[in-house]
């Protein structure tokens, strides 16, 4: 039979999707695209970051449902959970599944399509959860859900409240990882700096797994990115010179509104800290336009925060109001224009510091880890902080760290 698994949003959904066909294909299953004939199940890893996700999710529910009429399609992920009735009443849905019963897709189709009750089809409190689609990257799941509850976010209601993967149950992920040749690991979680006991304790662990060359952590909340951890990074270890750290704005009554857990003071303080003790370290840096209450003057202050700050890149996303939230009930809601205006001037601000960033290695030799062929003739990887590099492709690099100049 045959399965295919179409996901959106996070890398925590990619890692979680590569984990659910994985139990399919142990099973018997030949994975294929959503987008191909003859799929006799389809499992839709959802995402409601914005409106534009949940329209983009049941535009690909329903051109699934097209090409495959009789495919049984179960649905699950953050759009799943929170507006369940919506996605029900889609043609072609056989089944609709929280976040937390994720872990169980596998028993509870095969109960559907076998018509039997399956024992194990039981909700697991924490599914662990790897990829395994690139050869030399993967990404592992440290943790899942998020205490923090930011004005702005609906994800503490779709995916609960902040749990953690044990460290052993990591270990021998990457153990497994390592043994399919993967050279690197991202950790992904929703708020990894939260995990149980210190997220020092997982790096220490997963450090020393033989095989794994490369480490980064996906994104982490300024206010959790302790010193420790920053000086035990900067001693040598295999995490990389590349922090994704979300700021979202760059004024400091913004952020009380949108109840982040830190001002522009601490923010500007841990970078300078990293760059202490690590030196020229790419950072890439969330940034939100058009919350609420936001004025061309707290819209002024984000944009010379970050120019004083003077990350490599931003993951730019226009504010979209979200059902439940307390910001989607705050007055000043910014109209759509403004956003889009703003969301350019960030984007030229990006393009501008990441320009200035990489020329800054130009003529350097870096290492590169490469990943696979781009555009024909060339190949890509990048390097370990961050920079994305191309040349002309051979087979023999890829998947292994090589020495070039930029
Ligand atoms: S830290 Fe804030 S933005 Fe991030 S998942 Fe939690 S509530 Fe959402």
């Amino acid at each position: 039979m045959r399965i295919a698994i179409a996901t959106l949003g996070c890398k925590l959904n990619f890692a979680e999707s590569s984990s659910i066909a994985q139990q399919f294909v142990r099973n018997g299953f030949t994975e294929v695209s959503p987008y191909s004939k003859g799929v006799d199940v389809c499992v839709v890893n959802t995402c409601t970051v914005t409106e534009h996700s949940d329209k983009k999710c049941r535009n690909i529910i329903r051109r699934i449902h097209k090409l495959n009429p009789g495919a049984l399609i179960a649905v699950t992920g953050c759009y799943a959970t929170l507006k369940k009735a919506e996605i029900e009443a889609l043609d072609g849905v056989s089944l609709v599944l929280e976040q937390d019963k994720k872990g169980s897709i596998y028993p509870l189709c095969m109960e559907m399509l076998e018509g039997s009750p399956c024992s194990d089809a039981i909700a697991e409190h924490i599914f662990p959860a790897c990829s395994y689609g690139e050869r030399t990257r993967s990404f592992l799941k440290v943790q899942d859900g998020c205490n923090y509850f930011c004005t702005y976010c609906a994800i503490p209601y779709a995916r609960g409240r902040s749990r953690s993967v044990p460290v052993e149950t990591l270990v021998s992920q990457a153990q497994e990882i390592a043994g399919k040749g993967v050279k690197e690991i991202v950790l992904t979680g929703v708020n990894i700096g939260d995990y149980d006991g210190g997220l020092l304790k997982v790096l220490k662990a997963l450090d020393g797994v033989s095989g794994i060359e490369r480490y980064r952590i996906s994104s982490i909340e300024p206010n959790l990115l302790t010193e420790e951890m920053i000086d035990w990074i900067a001693s040598g270890t295999k995490f990389q010179p590349h922090f994704h750290i979300p700021l979202q704005s760059g004024c400091d009554k913004t952020l009380e509104r949108m109840h982040r857990r830190y001002d522009t003071d601490l923010f500007a303080s841990r970078i300078d800290y990293i760059r202490s003790r690590m030196g020229d370290v790419f950072f890439g840096i969330d940034v939100i336009a058009g919350f609420p209450g936001e004025t061309d003057s707290e819209f002024s202050s984000t944009l010379s925060f970050i120019r004083k700050i003077s990350p490599a890149f931003l993951h730019i996303f226009p504010y979209s109001r979200r059902k439940g939230t307390l910001a989607d009930k705050m007055e000043g809601q910014v109209p759509e224009s403004v956003k889009t205006q703003r969301v350019k001037a960030l984007e030229q601000l990006s393009d501008e510091l990441h320009q200035q960033y990489c020329s800054r290695y130009v003529g350097s030799v870096q290492k590169v880890l490469f990943e696979g062929r781009v555009k024909g003739s060339l190949m890509g990887g990048y390097t370990g902080n961050y920079i994305r590099v191309e040349r002309p492709y051979d087979a023999s690099s890829i998947g292994k760290i090589v020495e070039v100049v930029i």
